[in-house]
């Protein structure tokens, strides 16, 4: 699976896939040039959720 990465040129903020296995390494991107790193892993909101969820269900169980 590729991973989907925001250019973070100003003047450029292109949509970059790179594949997974670039991730925690630096790539260029392919329409300004800038270096950039590709992140280890997104925390997306679902994840924050299912967290904050479980979260909730453990202190209850501590009680
Ligand atoms: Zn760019």
């Amino acid at each position: 699976m590729a991973v989907t990465i925001r250019c973070p040129n100003l003047r450029c903020r292109k949509v970059l896939l790179v594949p997974e296995s670039t991730r925690g390494k630096r790539v260029r991107c392919a329409y300004c040039e800038t270096l950039l790193v590709v992140p280890l892993a997104y925390q997306t909101k679902e994840k924050q959720k299912a967290l904050a969820t479980a979260g909730k269900l453990f202190s209850k169980d501590k009680k």
